[in-house]
């Protein structure tokens, strides 16, 4: 299956994405980064009016860095001097309790643990950054205004019907792999008859846009990102600028009654308990929506792969949602190009449910874990709002819990850079104990199964810099054993596969062995002192042909 064939009722391809939301978008880039064909049929125009994401971690920010977008997202139209604070409230125009500051993006400087940043971006402007980056690759087509109405497996995989919604009729496309990134709602899910397992309604909230100039001048408040507000019933929603040279805004209500009617949403009565006070804004649209806790009992079958939210459905609360979504796509990304073309063994595809579905249960463990924070928080603060010294005690109390309790959903360096691929079959353990897995705090490690840690290198790149299109293998210090029967092996097999001999001795440190083997996707495949003995079975593990 190499070029796309086309008639006009009848296209050819190697990979179908249904769905051109983040995940979708990011799929088709890191197959056409890799020179792989594939098709992505999007039933909408691709248009965005309320958007949802706007934290773009720093995981996602270095799979950007490779595609060679992550300078478009920095400099996106979320203005650098904009301080990112997170600020706790009574009202917006009420008492400040708490204040986690937040550089803006002008100060950003690169840290220890990774060359990039968390990014604020709405999806706004990232979906049309990973949307212009695609349509960039010539081996991929992107159709708008098409929608999946079937899908068939048949030998040698899927045969799906389309409809192109502005009056082109339906097409037959043919695939060899489905991939699904079509949302919560997955139809292709529940054609396969996969299960979502977990807790199905976590809160049912709504949120609304509008838009207003200058509301901190209005307020008369200092200027922040996230707004979470906390009143004598507790934290019960928060508001984020979302685009301030455009004066938008969203206010995100965290639950909502029982008898609450979504035909009739009172977003000014919201606003007025929000601001403390009544304003004048334009709204421009809301929606209701079910706060989920869920992961799919699997996220393959047969020729379909399934991927972001159609398999794993988080709380919102730390931001996880899209960005393991686009883990997935980079997981399975690299598998599909693998075995498109040719070195990939038959047990690869398959690695992609064992490694990614404990990341998504585990991510939707830590937002469910958040939201719960959210919830409990607000025993004994009744006076929170009163005047005095009663309720200023209580204020400098609640300030200090919500620092420390409800803020970790903002320091996240554990849960965003830490997942590993624990027990996959196509990694080789080396026997070294699983290490905590602290959502705060990320410690680097090139155990096997996990991100290959960032290090400055002599001449200014990241060690992450080295890794990507094939196999990298890392001959660590002036002693580093010969690393060439690996390579044989390696090329016997046709795998792609890159030796590095590197002499920093943070490097040294941090991988804490003198060969290292790093995949595609960046995550550590294996590391030793010195080779096995049989190299042959350690490509043929890594590359997925083990049984
Ligand atoms: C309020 C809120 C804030 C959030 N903030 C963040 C955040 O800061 N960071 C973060 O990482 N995540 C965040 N999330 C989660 C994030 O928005 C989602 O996880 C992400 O959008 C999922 O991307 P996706 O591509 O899997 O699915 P979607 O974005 O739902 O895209 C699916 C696409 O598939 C298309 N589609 C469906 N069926 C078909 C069909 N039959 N044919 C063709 N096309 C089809 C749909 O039109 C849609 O465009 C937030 C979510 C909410 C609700």
């Amino acid at each position: 299956m190499g070029l796309i064939a086309s008639s006009s009722r009848h296209i050819e391809t190697p990979v179908l994405i249904v769905g051109g939301g983040p995940v979708g978008l990011a799929l088709a880039v890191e197959l056409g980064w890799r020179g792989i064909q594939c098709v992505l049929v999007e039933q909408t125009d691709g248009s965005i009016v309320t958007p949802k994401m706007n934290e773009v971690n720093v995981r996602t920010m270095e799979f950007c860095r490779r595609w060679g977008v992550a300078d478009r997202v920095m400099h996106c139209p979320f203005p650098a001097d904009f301080p990112m604070d997170v600020v706790f409230v009574t009202t917006l125009g009420g008492y400040e309790l708490a204040r986690m500051e937040r550089p803006a993006k002008m100060h950003h400087a690169p840290g220890p643990l990774s060359p990039m940043d968390l990014e604020v971006c709405s999806q706004l402007w990232f979906d049309p950054i990973l949307r212009e980056r695609a349509r960039s690759f010539p081996c991929v087509k992107l159709l708008y205004r098409c929608r999946l109405e079937s899908f068939n497996e048949r030998e040698g995989g899927v045969a799906a019907e389309v409809t192109h919604l502005d009056g082109g009729g339906r097409q037959t496309i043919e695939a060899r792999y489905l991939a699904g990134c079509d949302g919560a709602g997955s139809a292709i899910r529940r054609a396969l008859d996969i299960r979502l397992c977990g807790t199905d309604v976590l809160s049912r909230p709504v949120h609304m846009f509008f838009r207003v100039p200058d509301l901190f001048g209005q307020l008369g408040i200092r200027r922040g990102t996230f707004f979470l507000a906390i009143d004598r019933n507790g934290l019960w929603a928060n508001i984020r600028i979302i685009d301030p040279a455009q004066g938008l805004w969203r206010l995100f209500v965290l639950d909502t009654p029982p008898d609450f009617d979504p035909d009739h949403v009172d977003c000014d009565m919201y606003l007025r308990r929000a601001l403390g006070r009544t304003l004048d804004v334009e709204w421009i649209g809301h929606s209701v929506w079910t706060r989920r806790g869920v992961v799919a009992e699997r996220y393959s079958r047969g020729p379909v792969h399934l991927l972001g939210d159609a398999v794993h459905q988080l709380s919102p609360t730390g931001a996880l949602g899209m960005n393991t979504g686009i883990g997935d796509a980079v997981d399975l990304g690299w598998k599909l190009a693998a075995v498109m073309q040719g070195w990939g063994g038959d047990a690869l595809l398959r690695s992609y449910d064992a490694e990614r579905r404990p990341v998504g249960e585990r991510n939707v463990r830590q937002a469910t874990d958040f939201f719960r924070g959210h919830r409990e928080f607000g025993h004994g603060i009744e006076s929170i709002e009163d005047a005095g010294d009663e309720g200023d005690a209580v204020r400098k109390r609640a300030g200090e819990l919500l620092l420390r309790d409800i803020a970790r959903m903002f320091r996240t360096s554990g849960v965003q850079l830490g997942y590993r691929y624990e027990r996959s079959p196509i990694c080789v353990a080396d026997g070294t104990p699983e290490p905590a897995d602290d959502p705060e705090t990320y410690a680097p490690s090139a155990r096997p199964g996990s991100r290959a840690p960032h290090a400055q290198l002599a001449d200014g790149r990241s060690t992450l810099d080295l890794f990507g299109r094939g196999f990298t293998l890392l001959r660590i210090g002036p002693d580093a054993p010969d690393p060439s029967a690996l390579a044989q092996a390696a090329s016997r097999r046709e795998v792609p596969l890159q030796v590095v001999a590197l002499s920093e001795p943070q490097v040294s440190n941090l991988y804490a062995r003198p060969l290292v083997l790093v995949r595609p996707d960046g995550h550590v495949a294996w590391r030793g002192e010195a080779l096995p003995a049989d190299t042959q079975s350690l490509i043929d593990r890594v590359r997925g042909a083990m049984p």
